[in-house]
């Protein structure tokens, strides 16, 4: 049966209910059941929507697309290692955020809602303003005031309302979540919709690894949309036994803002309560992410690791990474930094995403470069 599942109290929903979290307060995900057909996937286009059996929209109607996805995979040098970069920065609004993003917006107008808010620190703000923009819906989208000015200017070129909160990304997730008591939540953390789109991220390099999966993913850590996204996509692929094992994902966050490193490493049963330090990674400066349980619990399903870097091993990964001729913004050179950290294998397929383009925060990486 597919339902909206509570991650907490177990407790059921319809997925057609117009709720974005249990009675109980918890989050909630998505029970979906579906198989996969290779040989229809291959004859459609390459957007997300080629994976349209694992995606819970009911009529192709209501779907909000741009024809986004199928990112390319560059073969490269990185640390005298081969690896693979994924481009999600050539995603419509310049990040992988449009995955998600492609799905919820889909939901939203199948749910008949004419109004939603956000907050972000920018790429999931941007993202949904221009999926709203192109549904007709009514957005508004909570950011602190640190954001990159190309992602405030981003957001409100595509009509959004912008409500700029004071100090942390904390305090505009608290503004939005007490907006959300009358308004429906489109958000990149708490939305289970959004994760269902983050997923084709594994099914589209499945396929441009031959219908294998890499040994080894390394991604930013934050609010883990991305991290939960390629967990559930791999583990569809396992359940229709198209995939014999999942890749090793390495997860790295900031030293100066690492809430689920410590919760990971300290075996804590509680987010800690630190005073957390600003990153270049604006990104991954995420002081209370929602899911960090589920975070915790996917990571030790899988062995996956969390590391942490400074801010100085992320300004000299940016600056290598640019020097490859790749334009990237700084919560995505975390990955490279903590790659270089890393032990890998000979023959291993390593996969590292760019999630933002560094058109986006050319502002912070001019001031970096003059440094
Ligand atoms: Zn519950």
């Amino acid at each position: 049966m597919d339902n909206l599942q509570c991650t907490i109290c177990d407790k059921k929903y319809l997925l057609d209910d117009i709720r974005w979290k249990c009675d109980c307060g918890a989050t909630l995900d998505i029970e979906y059941e579906f198989s996969f057909d290779i040989q229809k996937i291959s004859k459609r286009k390459h957007n997300i929507w080629r994976y349209r059996e694992s995606i819970p929209v009911n009529n192709d109607e209501n779907i909000i697309s741009f024809n986004e996805s199928f990112t390319p995979l560059v073969k490269t040098k990185y640390d005298n290692r081969i690896i693979y970069i994924k481009l999600e920065q050539l995603f419509p609004t310049g990040s992988f955020k449009d995955r998600g993003t492609s799905v919820l917006i889909s939901k939203v107008k199948e749910l008949g809602i004419k109004k939603v808010i956000e907050d972000s620190s920018g790429n999931a703000g941007s993202s949904i303003a221009a999926y709203c923009a192109k549904a007709g819906i009514e957005c508004h989208i909570y950011v602190p005031e640190y954001a990159s000015i190309g992602k405030l200017i981003q957001i409100q070129s595509y009509g959004a309302i912008l409500h700029k909160i004071s100090k942390t990304r904390e305090d505009a997730a608290h503004a939005a979540l007490s907006a959300a008591e009358n308004i429906y939540y489109a958000s990149h953390s708490w939305n289970p919709f959004f994760f269902q789109g983050m997923k084709t991220f594994s099914f589209e390099l499945w396929e441009q690894l031959d219908f294998k999966a890499p040994d080894t993913i390394v991604i930013p850590l934050g609010n883990g949309a991305l991290l939960i996204g390629i967990y559930l996509g791999f583990k569809d692929l396992l359940k229709n036994k198209l995939l014999d094992k999942l890749p090793h994902i390495i997860a790295v966050q900031a030293s100066n803002c690492a809430p689920i490193y410590k919760m990971q490493s300290e075996k804590l049963s509680e987010l800690p309560d630190n005073e957390w330090k600003t990153t270049i990674a604006e990104g991954t400066a995420v002081t209370k992410p929602i899911r960090a349980k589920q975070i915790i619990d996917i990571m030790s399903k899988i062995n996956g690791e969390i590391i942490t870097v400074t801010e100085e091993e992320i300004k000299k990964a940016l600056t290598e990474v640019c020097l490859m001729g790749f334009y990237l913004e700084p919560t995505s050179a975390i990955s490279f930094a903590g790659f270089k950290k890393t032990k890998t294998s000979k023959n291993e397929i390593i996969v590292i995403p760019i999630t933002g383009h560094g058109l986006k925060t050319t502002d912070k990486i001019g001031t970096l470069l003059k440094k």
